[in-house]
């Protein structure tokens, strides 16, 4: 009998198993372009054709059935100690830009893209790959190389639904040049794992990693019915669609082509996360994308402060210090410096849903039959407590996301709910920043 092919190990234990983050990193590093991605508006899943020539790149650049952290940290932050909610941190500051126009078109304080406006300008770089709106499908986002600032400037504000950005490393086979490059967690593990396998594409250098914090993910199927439940169709009606418009934190906002405007707050639109979450979601533990040069997420110590929008940036290696450093000096981003302790306060109920409660499930879930990721760090001691709470959250979980929590959901008003999210959202911050 003969081997089985990298790629068909790759499909049985990680693609069949529902270990997939989607980051598309296994369609990219493809040399042979053996691979794509199969719906992306549906399982969004990788399928192979039968072109494999077997050099294994797809498999160990794959973050879906495990991650080694302790060789990648070595590899980039030398012997630093990581903090165990952060990961390295070399400086920490609440920034936003000074553009009042990049502020108010960011997700949070338009820092992301404003570094960015500010390296293509200055010519250190030629370009970025990123995550931005689809061409021809406005109602759906794709991993492209984007070089003009303009094609930069629309790329700001998150999109949330399952993104195979790194697909796009597959188009860097006929670039030149140094690029920056933009990602959630997962997909910049599957970088650095490609990175750590020597995969290098001839001529060009990604420099720098931004890496955004990530909290979860959803199948498209959340945007869809929440189009429903505003009112539109379909998808296909939509000419523009946000997920962040606005006065921060922004709402989720779709322009139809005859010109109607419908909109639900960012916290509210929230609600769909139980019914509608990457399952493998359930068992990241990276929020703040640690193996970034430097990460930037919602700046959530001034919400409430009124007006601007804030980001969260925490700065991880010598390159991730000269980017920010010299957007500040050149007076693109304003920035005040925080201690690590408030960066782990304002985020401390995502903390809590990453890095305690996902060890957690790791257990749990594979106690029920479940396939689950392996990781090279072991989770915190909890309480008797703690451990009670994940079984109710993962049992809501498993209900939400079931044919029958699903049908429920579609029917649920819209406003009501958010606002019980919200509501349980306070709750669940206030009760994590007390401990
Ligand atoms: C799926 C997802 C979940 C997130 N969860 C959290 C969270 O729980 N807590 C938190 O604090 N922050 C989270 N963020 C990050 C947050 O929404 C902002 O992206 C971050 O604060 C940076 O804001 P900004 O205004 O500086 O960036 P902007 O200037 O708005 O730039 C955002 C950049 O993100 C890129 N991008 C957009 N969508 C995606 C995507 N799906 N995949 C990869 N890149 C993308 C764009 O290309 C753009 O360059 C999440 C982001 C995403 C995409
Ligand atoms: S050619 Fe290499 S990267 Fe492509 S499918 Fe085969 S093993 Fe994977
Ligand atoms: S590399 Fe990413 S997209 Fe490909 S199988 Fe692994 S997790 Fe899924
Ligand atoms: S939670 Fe983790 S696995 Fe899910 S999309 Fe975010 S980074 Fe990827």
């Amino acid at each position: 009998m003969s081997a089985k092919l990298p790629v068909e190990i790759l499909i049985e234990t990680v693609v069949e198993t529902g270990l997939c983050t989607r980051c598309g990193t296994c369609v990219g590093a493809c040399p042979a372009k053996n691979l794509g991605i199969g719906d992306p508006l549906g399982a969004c899943l990788p399928v192979a054709a039968e072109a494999c020539t077997s050099c294994g790149m797809c498999l160990d650049g794959c973050p879906g059935a495990s991650v080694d952290f302790a060789p990648l940290e070595k590899g980039l932050f030398g012997d630093a100690v990581p903090n165990r909610l952060l990961g390295v941190v070399r400086g920490a500051y609440l920034a936003h830009a000074s553009d009042a126009i990049i502020r108010r078109n960011g997700s949070s304080g338009g820092v992301v893209t404003a570094m960015l406006l500010d390296l293509v300008g200055r010519g250190e770089s030629k370009g970025a790959v990123l995550f931005a709106p689809h061409r021809e499908e406005p109602w759906r986002g794709w991993g492209r190389i984007a070089s003009s600032p303009e094609e930069i400037a629309a790329a700001a504000q998150s999109r949330y639904h399952l993104s195979p950005l790194n697909t796009a490393l597959g188009e860097m086979r006929d670039a030149k040049g140094d690029f920056a490059y933009v990602g959630i967690p997962c997909q910049i593990h599957g970088l650095r794992k490609l990175q750590a396998a020597l995969w290098r594409p001839a001529g060009i250098r990604l420099s720098p990693i931004i890496g955004i914090y990530c909290g979860n993910n959803l199948y498209y199927e959340a945007t869809r019915v929440m189009l429903k439940k505003l009112g539109v169709r379909r998808p296909e009606d939509v000419a523009a669609l946000s997920y962040r418009e606005g006065v921060w934190p922004g709402s989720f906002v779709a322009r139809t082509a005859d010109g109607v405007v419908r909109s639900i707050s960012k916290l509210d639109f929230n609600q769909v996360i139980p019914f509608y979450i990457n399952r493998r979601c359930l068992f990241c533990i990276d929020l703040a994308n640690e193996l970034a040069d430097l990460s930037v997420g919602d700046g959530w110590a001034k919400e409430g402060s009124g007006g601007d929008g804030w980001s969260v940036v925490l700065v991880r290696t010598e390159t991730g210090e000269r980017v920010f450093d010299g957007a500040v000096r050149s007076g693109v981003l304003e920035a005040e410096p925080i201690t690590v302790e408030a960066a782990e306060r304002m985020h401390s109920h995502a903390f809590d849903l990453k890095k305690t409660g996902a060890f957690l499930r790791l257990g749990l879930w594979k106690g029920w039959g479940c396939a689950v990721p392996r990781y090279d760090r072991p989770g915190p001691r909890v309480t008797a407590g703690r451990r009670f709470f994940e079984v109710v959250l993962s049992l809501q979980f498993a209900a939400a996301s079931s044919w029958v929590g699903r049908a429920v959901f579609r029917v649920l008003p819209a406003r009501a709910l958010g606002r019980l999210f919200r509501f349980l959202r306070k709750r669940w911050m206030r009760s994590t920043a007390r401990r």
